[in-house]
């Protein structure tokens, strides 16, 4: 079974969306097997999107990510990773596909409610990033 990780955004958390999301990833067969609220520091957030360090709108994601509480998860599915991405669709939600989370929820590029790992070695090292191995359930079923 692969794992993905994730986070309710600032935005999500701020537009009570925390249910009607969850509710998605439930729905599309998604194990919730790790969850936690928690608020970044500038700091914690900045570490967390390092990879995307000299972009332009690296200090904005910064702010953003840490301008409230957000809700990161490990997730459990067969083929996790990419079929995250598709039911979270495209970056900007202007281009994501009907009915995905971003296109149903989110209103920019920067403010697009929910993260999805890229990739089953990024996904360890995100999953790594928010939880202990004791937080993580194990064999759910
Ligand atoms: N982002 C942004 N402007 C951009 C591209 C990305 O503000 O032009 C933000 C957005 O919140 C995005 C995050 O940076 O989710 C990480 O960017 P990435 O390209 O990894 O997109 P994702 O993997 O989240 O779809
Ligand atoms: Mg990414």
């Amino acid at each position: 079974m692969e794992r993905t990780l994730t986070i309710l955004k600032p935005d999500c958390v701020r537009k009570n969306l925390i249910g009607a999301v969850s509710e998605k990833i439930e729905k599309a067969g998604f194990k919730i097997v790790a969850m936690k609220m928690m608020h970044l520091t500038k700091e914690t957030a900045g570490e967390f999107y390092a990879v995307h360090k000299e972009r332009p709108f690296y200090g904005e994601l910064v702010d953003f990510m840490s301008s409230g509480a957000c809700v990161p998860m490990i997730l459990e599915k067969d083929n996790a990773v990419e079929d995250f991405r598709k039911l979270i669709g495209a970056t900007d939600p202007k281009k994501a596909d009907e009915g995905t989370i971003r296109r149903l929820y989110a209103d920019s590029v920067g403010e697009n409610i929910i993260h999805g790992s890229d990739s089953v070695e990024n996904a360890k090292i995100e999953a790594a990033f928010f939880f202990s191995t004791a937080e993580v359930v194990a064999n759910r079923r």
